[in-house]
């Protein structure tokens, strides 16, 4: 039994303003409320105008994603009474969509994976209900708020693919700087539908509503799977149903069947023009594309050498990319600079910005290249100067230089060799595991300020009799 899936994705363009009226779109920490106007409440006589930023955010998607843009689309108004829909329908575009087809390239355990688009179009997000206990209340900023929504063809083949086909669109959303694409703020939502074919025969669908982290995509799919496979091995018929997801209890729920489907009454909206996108308009976003995550990993492994799965994850966060390249063009060897980024300044990476001055980093990491620190001091004088806030260059002045005098370094290994007599034994009985310890002892002793290959050197020399 195979299992197909499709996914549509809603995200949430970064705009300054709504996508039909000047209020402000950044809705997540505003009082509720308060970000409101005739437009986006629906009062009658009120007028949309169309944002053309959010046209521009939702065709550098399209152009990214090899689509093909429609020189004239159109809004449609999708009808349907909800307490978080004001004006009684949604302003979308369903006859004529900003642009069809499309794929997104993406690696799954290794492999490179195709998923072709559908289509991709506008449309305004709704208002938000807030559920307490002493009743349901509403907040009406995110009303209006625009959105791309991405619709795949079903060519995803497990709910794990399905799960890193939406972290490589995130990615993308995040380089093309067209969304923040945060799955808690819900800037990136998806609904998916996933059917179980027997012996090749395509089966019926299932869809999946709403699904607001990686996770829930993949283990509600799962769920949606298992449920479809018990079903059809019983030899009952699968259902053509909508479901919800508790992340909690991660469970499906049943919102409606088949007979309760929707009749949206799709037609024109008569307060909007046709939405015409000229060559000309084209070309000056196409020159304005910032540049994909496909060709910055591919340059980084041609010019830098970083391996794949470096570049990956150094790019999953633009600001983190940038960063990255700023500190790799700065030092003599940009591969370490990856694992500098990564690993020793990831520890202290939590919030959006960069925890140091990219050329603090810089000069750490030129004084551990260039023999005047350890590698431990490095990362003590790191841990400081993200912590108390200390610059790179006053900490390095204060730390000192590295334990190099020979007769130093000899002393230090005869104190350790003396101090752990049961090593050394080991040692002379051919467990040379053993000199890893003992560097390790002289290297705490030194206060993480000797050269270890050089201590190693020392302590070779002095075990072998020298
Ligand atoms: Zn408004
Ligand atoms: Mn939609």
């Amino acid at each position: 039994m195979d299992v197909v899936i499709g996914l549509e994705i809603h995200v949430q363009l970064l705009t300054r303003t709504k996508l039909f009226c000047s209020c402000r779109a950044d809705y997540f920490a505003a009082p509720p409320n308060t970000l409101t106007c005739p437009v986006c409440l629906g009062l009658p006589g009120a007028l949309p105008v169309l944002n053309k930023k959010a046209v521009e955010l939702a065709l550098r998607v399209a152009l990214a994603l090899g689509a093909e843009v429609q020189e004239v689309s159109q809004f449609d108004r999708k009808n349907y009474f909800y307490p978080d829909l004001p004006k009684g329908y949604q302003i979308t575009q369903r006859a004529v969509p900003l642009a069809r087809g499309g794929a997104l390239t993406f690696r799954l355990a290794g492999q490179e994976r195709t998923v072709r688009v559908r289509e991709l179009h506008l449309e305004e997000d709704a208002g938000k209900l807030i559920h307490t206990e002493r009743g349901t209340l509403i907040d009406f900023n995110r009303c209006g708020v625009p959105l791309v929504e991405i619709v795949t063809e079903p060519d995803l083949r497990s709910p794990q693919e399905a799960r890193e086909f939406l972290r490589a669109l995130r990615t993308l959303l995040r380089h093309l700087r067209v969304s923040t694409a945060d799955m808690e703020k819900g800037e990136l939502r998806c609904d998916a539908n996933i059917s179980v074919s027997v012996d090749g025969r395509p089966g019926t669908k299932t869809e999946i509503k709403n699904l607001n982290s990686f996770k829930a995509v993949e283990r509600a799919l799962q769920a949606a799977a298992e449920h479809q496979r018990a079903l059809l091995s019983r030899g009952e018929r699968v259902e053509q149903v909508t479901f919800g997801w508790d992340e909690g209890r991660e469970e499906l729920l049943l919102q409606r069947t088949k007979e309760e489907a929707h009749d949206y009454r799709y037609f024109p909206d008569p307060d909007l023009v046709p939405l015409v996108v000229d060559a000309m308009w084209l070309a000056q976003v196409q020159a304005a594309m910032p540049e994909p995550p496909w060709e910055r990993e591919a340059r980084w492994i041609r010019a830098f050498g970083l391996n794949p799965s470096e570049a990956e994850a150094l790019l999953v966060d633009p600001v983190r990319a940038d960063y990255f390249e700023e500190v790799a063009r700065a030092v003599p060897n940009p591969k370490a600079a990856a694992g500098w980024v990564l690993a020793e300044l990831g520890q202290y990476w939590t919030g959006d910005e960069p925890p140091l001055p990219a050329a603090d980093l810089v000069a750490l990491i030129r004084a551990v290249e260039e023999g005047r620190i350890t590698r431990p001091q490095a990362k003590e004088i790191l841990e400081k100067a993200v912590l108390e806030r200390t610059s790179v260059p006053v900490l390095l002045s204060a730390a000192g230089g590295v334990v190099r005098d020979e007769e130093a370094l000899r002393a230090l290994a005869e104190e350790v060799l003396r101090e752990n007599p049961q090593a050394v034994a080991d040692y002379r009985a051919g467990r040379t595991q053993a000199l890893g310890f003992l560097v390790g002892q002289a290297l705490r002793k030194a206060q993480g300020r000797a050269d270890p290959k050089r201590l190693a050197h020392v302590l070779q020399t002095l075990l072998s009799g020298g």
